[in-house]
């Protein structure tokens, strides 16, 4: 019987809360520092992570997602989600927004271009490959999607995806000639785990696939195993 919160500040919320629902557990909507202390694990959604941002500030927010991440509590993010978890985001204005981080990440905030350049793609994942052991295969939905240009030692990728040949460059957001430098060429990262942290650059809540909810609900249930009465004596620094 877990609480998983979802944050409803902007973005698909409803999306992960109704996906959650098909797999029968109740999400619960989050928009306060303190509804974080009544659930097991948070999801952040989708949607624009600079009106995020500002929203989460506005609510003074960023303070008590931060407890809650080094609590070792499982967040996942998905899109502008994973903006938020990651450590470091390039691509964006100067001052860029303020960021939760816990994720040992570099993200490149709008990797992929803008709206005219959401796609959907067939992605190799072999965390979810089936009790058959044959690779898993999952249709991502790319929506001005981030994505991960380097990640820490203690990171797991997931899924990558090869960069598009005929990519997008948005000048506008490259404030650095520093930045530039650092698009890469070849593949980027676009799940990733890092302990109780999960990130998608794509948005698995927009699907009726639902197995990635399902990898999630199974790391909220393996730390809560790990703990007899309250996770929050696990100390993630
Ligand atoms: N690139 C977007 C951002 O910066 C994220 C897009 C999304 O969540 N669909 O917020």
């Amino acid at each position: 019987n877990m609480a998983v919160g979802v944050l409803a500040l902007q973005g698909s919320f409803n999306e992960h809360i109704a996906a959650l629902k098909r797999l029968g557990v109740k999400g619960v909507e989050i928009r306060k520092p303190e509804q974080l202390d009544n659930i097991s694990a948070l999801i952040i959604p989708g949607g624009e992570s600079t009106t995020m941002a500002k929203l989460a500030e506005y609510h003074n927010l960023f303070p008590a997602l931060r407890d809650f991440v080094k609590m070792g509590r499982p967040v996942w993010g998905t899109c502008a989600g994973l903006i938020f978890l990651a450590d470091k985001a390039v691509g964006q204005k100067v001052g860029g927004q303020e960021l939760v981080g816990g994720l040992d990440c570099t993200v490149h905030r709008n990797f992929f271009g803008s709206q005219i350049q959401s796609f959907e793609a067939e992605l190799a994942v072999p965390e979810l490959a089936d009790k058959e052991g044959g690779p898993a295969n999952f249709r991502g939905i790319f929506i001005r999607a981030p994505a991960i240009l380097e990640a820490g030692p203690g990171v797991k990728v997931l899924a990558d995806y090869p960069v598009p040949s005929n990519k997008y460059v948005d000048s506008s957001s490259a404030v650095e000639s520093q930045e530039e430098k650092t698009e890469p060429e070849g593949k980027v990262i676009v799940a990733v785990k890092q302990g109780n942290l999960l990130g998608t650059a794509f948005h698995p809540e927009l699907t009726a696939d639902t197995r990635w909810h399902s990898y999630f609900l199974k790391m909220v249930d393996e730390v809560g195993e790990g703990t007899s009465n309250s996770i929050s004596t696990v100390d993630g620094e």
